[in-house]
């Protein structure tokens, strides 16, 4: 696995951002990461790239503990940041040099060459990063995104602020390096994440309310759905309710709990009693949540 979290959660004074996300991503997937504004996208971006710390649970990269491991979590790691800090003074392949520089990339001679390569930066490498366009200042933050030759790569908003045109070229070449990387890239467009992506966890509140293909995902969307949060007293076997009649996600989190969304016709109370009694497992809570995934669908679709 090239990303693990586990019960990742982060407060920022009593003010709970995220809580309790669990999610892995397999080396070479590009997964996207898609909610509203203030969902919690940012914060567990900087937490998996070591920028912030977590107040519980534990993030990997490459299976090194990142609050463990913070320096060798940095050589594998390439992070864009969402207010992509750039210098517009300096030269294009002077900043390159600059960041080079800073962490200290061995071949870096090489290492810019190659990323002003593979970001199309050749003509403008002589430019001050001031006069460039904003799509081609995207490319300066990808490219010393990419110095390390990183595994993963983590790009929070990558189009964010950029016309159509850009959008589509700043994609195609985010395509073409997840050839060879596995990339999470944050979005509040749906649109974004479809043209990118073939896995889309959502995120909304601070919780993860989807994750699945973008497609699977989608169908869930479209159609009239209820779900509830219940908790058993053990761990069950999440494929026998997910082949229940009735019953389109089960997504297990932490403490035997599991969210289930069902067609909203379907009595879940009474399908999650008969599940319990016929799996020989007590229900210790359960409850229908209010904040559907139609409604944070909702809040995404109006982005478009
Ligand atoms: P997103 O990236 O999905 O827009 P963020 O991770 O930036 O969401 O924010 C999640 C929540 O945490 C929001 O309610 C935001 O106001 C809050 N938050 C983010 N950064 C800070 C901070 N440094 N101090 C206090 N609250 C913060």
């Amino acid at each position: 696995m090239s990303i693990v979290l586990k019960d990742l959660t982060k407060t920022y004074g009593s003010q709970r951002a995220i809580g309790n996300i669990s999610f892995s991503i397999d080396s070479g997937e590009i997964v996207g990461f898609l909610g509203p504004n203030g969902a919690g996208k940012s914060t567990t971006m900087k937490i998996l790239c070591g920028y912030i710390p977590q107040t519980s649970g534990v993030a990997q990269i490459m299976g090194m503990e990142v609050s463990k491991d913070p320096i060798g979590v940095k050589k594998r790691i390439g992070y864009l940041p969402e207010l992509n800090p750039l210098y517009p003074d300096m030269y294009v392949a002077e900043y390159l040099k600059f960041i080079s520089d800073i962490h200290k990339i061995k071949g870096s001679k090489e290492a810019i060459e190659r990323v002003i390569e593979s970001t199309g930066l050749s003509l403008e490498r002589k430019k001050k990063i001031g006069q460039l366009s904003k799509g081609y200042k995207q490319r300066v933050g990808l490219a010393q995104a990419l110095l390390n030759d990183p595994d993963v790569l983590i790009l929070d908003e990558p189009t964010s602020g950029l016309d159509p045109n850009q959008v589509t070229e700043i994609r195609k070449l985010i395509l073409s390096l997840g050839k060879n990387k596995t990339i999470l890239l944050s979005s509040h467009i749906m649109q974004e994440v479809e043209a990118m992506c073939s896995r889309v966890i959502i995120i909304n509140k601070g919780k993860i309310v989807a994750d699945d293909k973008v497609e699977v995902v989608k169908q869930t969307l479209s159609k009239n759905k209820s779900t509830t949060v219940v908790k058993f007293r053990s761990d069950i076997d999440v494929k026998k309710l997910r082949a229940k009649s009735g019953v389109s996600e089960v997504i297990a989190s932490e403490g035997s709990t599991y969210r289930v969304v069902a067609e909203s016709d379907i009595d879940l109370p009474e399908l999650l009693f008969n599940f319990a009694i016929e799996s020989k497992i007590i229900i210790l809570e359960q409850k229908e949540e209010v904040e559907s995934l139609e409604s944070v669908f909702q809040q995404l679709t109006k982005n478009v």
